[in-house]
C-alpha cells in the first residue's frame, strides 16, 4: 500500500425487497407515468412544427433587384466572412445585352453553398454590401447523398415571379440606415 487513500470495498448484502426488484420496478413505472402527464420538452416534428422567429436563420436566398436582375456582384466578401468556408463562387463579366439579368458589370456565373458545412451564423448576410444574400425561414431539405447539399444558383437565386420576402429580417434601425443615399450600396 503506497498511500492511505485506498478503500476496502465490501459487497453489501441485498435486502429482501432489493432481491425481488418489485419496489424498484414500481418506482420506475411511477416516474414514467408522472412524465406522461407533463408537458413534453420536445416537439413531434414533422407532424407538428415549431413557431420560429422572423429572424430565424435557415436556407439562404440570393436576391434579385426590383427589375429582376441578380444583385450579387461576386465580390467574394461573403466567402471571406464565412467561418465554415462553405461558400465558393466563380466571377464573370457581364456581356452587352445582359443588363436585365445582372445588376452589376461583374456577376457570379457559379455560386455554391455547402449546406453540410454551413453553421447558419448569418455572417455572409452581414458581410454582403449589395444586399444580395439573406438567410430565410426555410429549412434545408434532407438528402441521402452529400452532393445534394451543394446548393447552386438553381436553388439559391429567387425566381423572378416568386420573390422571397426578407423584409422582416431587417430591423427598423437597418431600414432607417438604408434611406441614407450617400452610401453607394443604398442607391
Ligand atoms: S451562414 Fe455562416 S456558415 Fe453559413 S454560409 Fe453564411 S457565413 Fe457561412
Ligand atoms: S452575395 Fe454579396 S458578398 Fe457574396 S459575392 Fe455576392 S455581392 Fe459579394
Amino acid at each position: 500500500m503506497l498511500t492511505n487513500r485506498s478503500k476496502l470495498v465490501v459487497k453489501k448484502e441485498m435486502t429482501f425487497w432489493e432481491k425481488i426488484y418489485l419496489p424498484a420496478i414500481i418506482s420506475g413505472i411511477a416516474i414514467t407515468i408522472k412524465h406522461l402527464f407533463r408537458k413534453g420538452a420536445t416537439v413531434r416534428y414533422p407532424e407538428k412544427k415549431r413557431e420560429i422567429s422572423d429572424v430565424w436563420r435557415g436556407q439562404h436566398v440570393l436576391k434579385r433587384d426590383a427589375n429582376g436582375a441578380e444583385r450579387c456582384t461576386a465580390c467574394g466578401l461573403c466567402a471571406v466572412a464565412c467561418p465554415a468556408e462553405a461558400i465558393t463562387m466563380v466571377a464573370a463579366e457581364r456581356k452587352k445585352g445582359e443588363e436585365k439579368l445582372y445588376r452589376e458589370e461583374k456577376y457570379a456565373s457559379n455560386y455554391e453553398i455547402n449546406m453540410l458545412r454551413c453553421i447558419f451564423c448569418g455572417l455572409c448576410e452581414e458581410a454582403c454590401p449589395k444586399e444580395a444574400i439573406f438567410l430565410t425561414d426555410r429549412m434545408v431539405s434532407t438528402d441521402y447523398e452529400r452532393d445534394g447539399f451543394m446548393y447552386g444558383k438553381d436553388k439559391l437565386v429567387e425566381s423572378v415571379d416568386k420573390r422571397i420576402d426578407v423584409s422582416k429580417r431587417q430591423t427598423s434601425a437597418v431600414l432607417e440606415f438604408k434611406k441614407l443615399k450617400q452610401f453607394s450600396h443604398n442607391k
